[in-house]
């Protein structure tokens, strides 16, 4: 099916066309493409609170929100002044610097969960370190991870489930070796059993569990909290590590993440996206006693030039503490929840089959009625009435990221009447996806 535009996104298309001469499809991070939606990807130029600019001028409320960084909106003041105060002085020194020690200090300070950290400079990074840190912690190889959850792309993460139970997983991606995958165990999520058979077969060698205690990557896949707890009980009682990989649910599920939320405490915890503010941040951390293991403490060998940039630690520090305001996740979520319950109530009225899931300021359409906590459960046809929703809120100015497995997310910037504008266009949206 043809989708016509009715807003210009001529200069975006020449700008498209230009990249793809320089980069591998045209972008630096695949699903910036749309390549599973319609037109080519917009090319913006500024962002103001919940709005942004393309470079053909329109206005967009976004939803985006650089898939998860931007909690307070584009270009916030506060983060803008620290992060041009900080610049004054330069951009690297390869040194430790105080701004390092109050981010450092102000997450430490605020989350119970957390005795110490490392900043990395993306949530790859943190993953990959912290699962390395894991196993020389333990002393041990194999890791589980679970089918639907997204944790970089590191080589030993970019697995799916083989054939048959608990068995080893077979790479998502080209260039990674039989080898790598053999040490991955890929689960479903949801499902106790799979934990129990992984555990029975390999549980001397698993070094620990990596789960997204909110799957946020693959759809919203919510979790029921007893299987998260069913995760820290079994790690506990074999000797494994649980690691949250907290990148998009950390400081969004309010300062202590899903584990506070919860109220699970984890080994380790992985960070990114909010803690930089905009600026490319991650961090690994949890108790002590695991941390000192990381070099120069310990044996297991981490590094990075660009680790703990002034600039971006700036930018982080002025980030969480606009989060540490009384209040400031109440009324995110209660924004979020304003807004999906309407849309909900639209859907429901016109007996469309559709649900959005939320949890704090993360939503996400579901083209199904039914509660899906597992990656098998989402039906792709869901996703050619997704790709004509998402071309038809563009036409309106209102901008998804550009794929149906992808959530929303609500800034602190996103007012009343931006979400109100929101609602409108998003039920008329619907009513154009669910008429073809
Ligand atoms: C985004 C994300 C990552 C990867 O972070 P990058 O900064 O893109 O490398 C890892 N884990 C989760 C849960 C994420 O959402």
């Amino acid at each position: 099916m043809k989708l016509e535009n009715r807003i210009s996104r001529e200069k975006s298309a020449a700008l498209f066309a230009e990249a793809k001469k320089y980069f591998p499809g045209g972008v630096n991070s695949p699903v910036r493409a749309f390549k599973s939606v319609s037109g080519p990807p917009l090319f913006i130029r500024r962002g103001e609170g919940c709005y942004m600019w393309d470079e053909d001028g329109n206005r967009l409320l976004d939803f985006c929100c650089s898939w998860g960084p931007l909690i307070l909106g584009h270009n916030h003041p506060e983060v803008r002044a620290a992060i041009v105060e900080a610049v004054q002085n330069g951009t690297s020194f390869g040194t430790p610097t105080r701004m390092g020690n109050l981010l450092g200090g102000l997450m430490i300070e605020h989350n119970r969960f957390l005795e110490m950290v490392r900043f990395v400079s993306s949530g790859t990074e943190a993953v990959m370190s912290a699962i390395r840190l894991a196993r020389g912690y333990t002393g041990r190889n194999k890791i589980v991870k679970f089918e639907g959850c997204y944790h970089g792309h590191a080589d030993a993460l970019l697995v799916k489930a083989g054939s048959g139970l608990a068995t080893f997983g077979t790479s998502t991606s080209a260039g990674v070796p039989e080898a790598f995958t053999r040490e991955t165990i890929v689960l479903p999520l949801d499902d106790e059993e799979a934990v129990d058979a992984a555990f029975a077969r390999y549980g001397d060698d698993i070094a620990c569990v990596i789960i997204e205690p909110v799957p946020a990557n693959n759809g919203l896949l919510l979790q029921r909290p007893d299987f998260l707890q069913y995760l820290r009980d079994k790690t506990r009682a074999h000797g494994a590590l649980l690691l949250f990989d907290e990148v998009i649910s950390g400081f969004r599920l309010g300062f202590e993440g899903a584990a506070g939320h919860y109220g699970i405490e984890p080994d380790l915890l992985t960070y990114g996206k909010i803690i930089g503010g905009g600026m490319p941040v991650g961090a690994y951390g949890g108790k002590a006693d695991i941390m000192h293991h990381v070099a120069p403490d310990g044996p297991v060998y981490q590094a990075g030039t660009l680790s703990a940039n002034p600039v971006a630690m700036a930018a982080g520090y002025a980030t969480l503490q606009q989060l540490l305001q009384p209040g400031f996740y109440e009324a995110l979520e209660a924004r979020t929840a304003r807004l999906t319950s309407a849309v909900q109530q639209y859907a429901d009225d016109k007996g469309y089959p559709l649900t959005l899931p939320h949890i704090a300021s993360i939503f996400w359409f579901n083209f199904s009625r039914d509660i899906i906590r597992r990656a098998d459960q989402i039906d792709p046809a869901g996703m050619e009435r997704f790709k004509v929703l998402h071309h038809e809120l563009l036409q309106r100015l209102v901008y998804l990221g550009p794929s149906g497995y992808e959530v929303g997310f609500v800034s602190a910037a996103h007012d009343e009447q931006a979400l109100a504008y929101a609602v409108e266009q998003m039920c008329a949206a619907l009513d154009v996806a669910f008429r073809q």
